[in-house]
């Protein structure tokens, strides 16, 4: 198999966007059943002597012991953070759990691990950025394609924001723990990947409606990456070695696309825009948080039949010139029940029914969500304009 370096390479190189693109920021990508045990003589390597362990409850036991174990016979000496839960038994990316590991981690530091899933990453890539120091990543579940993006979405007072912080420098994606992550969580990283068919076509949309800035290579790293993901979909269902390495293999990818571009527009649109609408209403509410992934997919699936519902309307109020490009970008959209029928392949919860989320907030999220981003998707033109045209 060609190697992720030689991947984003050859994406890089045949570029034509323009824009300057810089070398991937992650040196190391080990993905395999053993693999762990290369992460000490990468610290070595680095002269990382000080590394401080972030993990939660969960992490610890799926394979923060087993990162303490190999530490300790290379001899290195770490530090730990356990993250504590809040009241709901969530663990967040906020103010509390960033304060828990910059208090813990010694000065002397000389980089972190992550270990665990989005939201470790998350705690870990800001307060590591905040200290000055790399950190590295260590997957628990596949369940999110942000592990190898600079992006941090950081709550504060209950509100949700994205920080652009750093990459991880080398990433350990261990398949033996991998295969013993929890289903729900495999469900939701297949569903995050699941969302690049509304996040693609609405990119597309704001390129040649709004002038927003493009790169066809991240394009098709990100389109390639939902291809591998949906055509391999019964393996990552059965929850095997294979299975796990097409899914993580994919939302790293998905994540190299981001780096690539130096944002989230290939990863994230509209599909995003709604989930996060839900999030906020969640923490508002002091709920217990969903998977992202969960929330991705089934908005993805109300995104997609919304485009469709109104497609004629979106055609028509594009611009003359760009009507025909449009409805090609509309025609790939897959329907609303097939991204549903796909999602159900892996296990996943499809509806917002399922999930919990009242039919109100789908409502008002679709009217609203828009405002989350200033991106020009389609559901900022229907709800703009269409709003506009009513009064
Ligand atoms: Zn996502």
């Amino acid at each position: 198999m060609q190697s992720f370096h030689e991947w984003y390479n050859q994406h890089k190189n045949n570029c034509t966007c323009g824009r300057e693109h810089e070398p991937l920021p992650t040196e190391v990508f080990e993905i395999g059943s053993g693999i762990l045990e290369k992460l000490p003589p990468f610290l070595n390597k680095k002269q990382l002597s000080r590394p401080h362990v972030v993990y939660d409850k969960h992490t610890k036991k799926a394979a923060g012991e087993a990162v303490e174990t190999l530490l300790d016979k290379a001899g290195i000496n770490y530090t730990v953070s356990l993250v504590p839960e809040n009241e709901q038994e969530d663990v967040l990316a906020d103010e509390h759990a960033i304060m828990h590991v910059l208090v813990e981690a010694p000065a002397e530091a000389d980089c972190m691990i992550a270990v665990g899933a989005g939201t470790l990453h998350d705690i870990t890539r800001f307060a590591s950025y905040k200290m000055g120091i790399p950190f590295l990543s260590v997957p628990t579940a596949p369940s999110v394609d942000g592990f190898n993006s600079k992006g941090a979405p950081i709550v504060m007072n209950k509100v949700k924001k994205t920080y652009q912080t750093q990459a991880p420098i080398g990433l350990f994606a261990e398949i033996d723990i991998l295969v013993e992550a929890p289903q729900a969580m495999v469900a939701a990283g297949f569903a995050d990947m699941l969302g690049k068919y509304t996040s693609l076509a609405d990119w597309k949309f704001s390129r040649l409606t709004a002038d927003e800035p493009f790169c066809d290579a991240s394009y098709h790293m990100t389109k390639e990456a939902l291809e591998n993901c949906v055509n391999h979909a019964e393996k990552i269902a059965v929850r095997d070695a294979a299975g796990m390495e097409y899914l993580i293999a994919a939302l790293i990818q998905s994540g190299m696309a981001m780096s690539l571009f130096g944002h989230s527009h290939p990863a994230s649109a509209a599909e995003h825009h709604l989930s996060h609408f839900w999030e906020m209403k969640f923490l508002k509410e002091d709920r217990k948080q969903l998977l992202h992934g969960e929330k991705v997919g089934a908005a993805c699936g109300i995104i997609a039949e919304h485009y469709h519902n109104n497609k004629q309307w979106i055609i028509d109020n594009s611009p003359a010139k760009e009507q025909n490009s449009v409805a090609d970008i509309l025609e790939e959209i897959p329907s609303g029940e097939e991204v549903r029928r796909i999602l159900k392949l892996v296990g996943g919860k499809t509806t917002a029914e399922e999930l919990g989320i009242a039919q109100s907030w789908v409502e008002e999220g679709l009217q609203e969500a828009h405002h989350i981003r200033d991106r020009h998707t389609m559901l900022r033109l229907l709800n703009e304009q269409k709003r506009a045209s009513n009064t």
